[in-house]
């Protein structure tokens, strides 16, 4: 058993009661490597940012769960070294999908898990929920839970259909679990295509997809039954427009790729959303910075050579998040 005190790192409770009440959001970015994972802790050092790192299953499975662990350790002693007096770091599961899952990762030093039962009939959730907070709780680490089903693909977890959260059954669950904050379902989705065509309309300049809005008088309404309760938006990449053409331009083929306007996590962070879970948009600048280096320098075999800039565009990303979208920079001196 190895407590993520020793380890230096914070669970999300103080984060998110600072986050609601500052009207911002905590990033919370996935990491499974060495580049990303620089990226992520220099641009938290640089601007101040409480940061979740999350860690999926299938994370866990591709890079060791001993060696996660090691590198969050060496991420708080790493954002020291960068000047950040203070880092606010919390490793996260995402997405525990077991008991088993959520123990080990509470035994092996995670701060913080989330037990994602949103696929089980609602009694079930509960019961799934109630049993990992209480085994978290005995060693502080905080628990997300989630309610109402996203659409998209992550890892293990995918969805062809969403279905919005109930607000009339979050106050129920909150109480009856005991969960620390609440992953709800209101149109975001998981992946690099969150919508359909079909589910879009096209702007007629650009000919690029517009997609639906995200359902805010859901998120209201579940904030009026949880006031000051802290909430979650999986599924929250932009899916930016330059990284799609970069990769398309350099041999990629993502054709109608499609993410959440940034204006609507804008508007979503300065209300009880205090976690935002971005992957999608750091896999596409780490795989557009790549093609461009491979298809301008072919000789090139050096994997620092591709990696590097590829890291490089990854920070500029999170940066770019904290500061323009979350608004977390200068909350964690
Ligand atoms: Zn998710």
């Amino acid at each position: 058993m190895v407590s993520y005190k020793e380890l230096g790192l914070v669970n999300t409770r103080e984060m998110f009661a600072k986050a609601i009440k500052g009207g911002y959001a905590i990033p919370a970015f996935n990491f499974n490597n060495m580049e990303q994972l620089q990226a992520i802790i220099k641009a938290s050092a640089e601007t101040k940012s409480p940061v979740i790192l999350q860690v999926s299953k299938g994370a866990r499975n591709y890079a060791n769960q001993t060696l996660l662990r090691y590198m969050a350790q060496g991420a708080v002693e790493y954002a020291k070294e960068l000047g950040w007096e203070h880092p606010q770091i919390c490793l996260h599961l995402d997405h525990g999908d077991s008991f088993e899952l959520c123990k080990s990762c509470v035994d092996f030093g995670f701060s913080s898990v989330m037990i994602d039962a949103s696929s089980l009939p609602y009694e079930e959730n509960i019961a799934l929920t109630k049993k990992v907070v209480e085994y978290a709780h005995q060693f502080d680490v905080t628990v997300e839970a989630e309610l109402g089903v996203l659409a998209g693909v992550e890892d293990e977890v995918s969805s062809a259909v969403s279905h919005y959260t109930k607000p009339e059954e979050v106050v129920d669950f909150a109480t009856r679990t005991g969960c620390d904050s609440l992953a709800i379902s209101i149109g975001t989705s998981h992946g690099a295509y969150k919508f359909t065509p079909e589910q879009c309309t096209r702007d007629p300049k650009t000919g690029r997809l517009v997609p639906p809005p995200l359902a805010f008088d859901v998120l209201d309404a579940v904030m009026e039954q949880l006031p000051g309760f802290p909430i979650v938006l999986h599924g929250s990449s932009s899916v930016p427009q330059e990284y799609v053409d970069m990769i398309n331009q350099y041999g990629g083929k993502l054709p109608d790729a499609v993410g959440i306007p940034e204006e609507q996590l804008r508007k979503a962070a300065k209300s009880a959303v205090c976690k935002i879970n971005i992957d999608s948009d750091s896999r596409l600048a780490f795989t557009a910075a790549v093609r461009k280096v491979l298809a301008e320098k072919p000789g090139e075999f050096d994997p620092r050579k591709y990696c590097g800039p590829a890291r490089d565009l990854m920070e500029e990303l999170y940066k770019h998040k904290i500061i323009n979208v979350l608004g977390s920079d200068g909350k964690a001196e």
